[in-house]
């Protein structure tokens, strides 16, 4: 079995402040081709504020606003996928982190058995930080962070992160026309890894530079991340389920 974990982000899972529900349909029907591929498959899933305030509009520059919106929205989104994956013949699952359940040997033990179990009958473990009480990845990093420790600590070979963008580039393609994409990447610079934070939209708090941080963290400990577009699903089809490295960029 390849076990992997993709990461969706708040940009491709929303639109107009809304659930994009198409485009989370078509992720659900990638992870069940995937799953039918061999693949063993948990979600990262942000969505939970957005889903949130299409019940209760609060104001989301307030961090206790988002606290509260992720309570409001979390069950809603998790009864989306179910709806999404009933259709398929698939079970989801609700599971949520602190943000210091890596802190501890004993937490992270306890949560792989779940994990575990949990594919191994051929659930799709979704997985996001408990907003209401630890507002790290509200705050900043949208899980790109979250996504990197799920995918090492429950031995994932590989996260895939489905972006607003579509690659790596050797520079920001939205204020740079001749930005060339980045194939493949071996190695992060440093002053990559600490560049200013270019989070693109409103909601969108991670950037590129969280992306090459869990990317760095990723190769360091022997796995493998790819970076390609939520929003047309085409490169990560072609490259999970036929092996061909059309776009999108393999961090290795
Ligand atoms: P997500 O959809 O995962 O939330 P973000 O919007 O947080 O993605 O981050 C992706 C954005 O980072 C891109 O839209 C782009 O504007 C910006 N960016 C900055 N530098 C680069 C780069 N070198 N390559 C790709 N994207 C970059």
């Amino acid at each position: 079995m390849k076990r992997i974990v993709i990461k969706v982000g708040t940009h491709v899972l929303t639109e107009n402040g809304s659930i994009a529900r198409e485009r989370m349909m078509a992720l659900v029907e990638l992870i069940a081709e995937l799953k039918s591929n061999g693949y063993e498959v948990s979600l990262v899933s942000s969505g939970a504020v957005a889903a949130g305030y299409t019940q209760l509009p609060l104001d989301r520059k307030e961090i206790a606003n988002r606290q509260a919106l992720a309570a409001i929205g979390q069950p809603l989104l998790l009864k989306m996928y179910q709806e999404k994956f009933a259709k398929f013949g698939l079970l989801c699952s609700q599971v949520l982190f602190s943000a210091d359940v890596f802190d501890s040997a004993k937490h992270v033990t306890h949560a792989k058995v779940a994990i575990d179990t949990l594919l191994a009958n051929g659930v799709v473990p979704i997985i996001n930080e408990n907003d209401t009480v630890s507002i790290e990845e509200l705050v900043f990093g949208d899980n790109d962070r979250l996504s990197a420790h799920v995918a090492h600590y429950f031995d994932a070979k590989m996260l895939v992160i489905l972006s607003d963008i579509d690659a790596l580039y050797d520079k920001d393609p939205n204020q740079h026309e001749d930005a060339r994409r980045r194939a493949v990447v071996n190695e992060i610079r440093e002053d990559e890894l600490s560049a200013e934070h270019t989070p693109n939209n409103e909601f969108a708090t991670g950037g590129i530079v969280t992306k090459l941080q869990s990317a760095d963290f990723l190769m360091k400990h022997g796995r493998e991340m790819f970076l390609a577009s939520g929003f047309d699903l085409s490169d990560v089809r072609a490259f999970l389920v036929h092996g061909e490295h059309r776009g999108g960029t393999l961090f290795s």
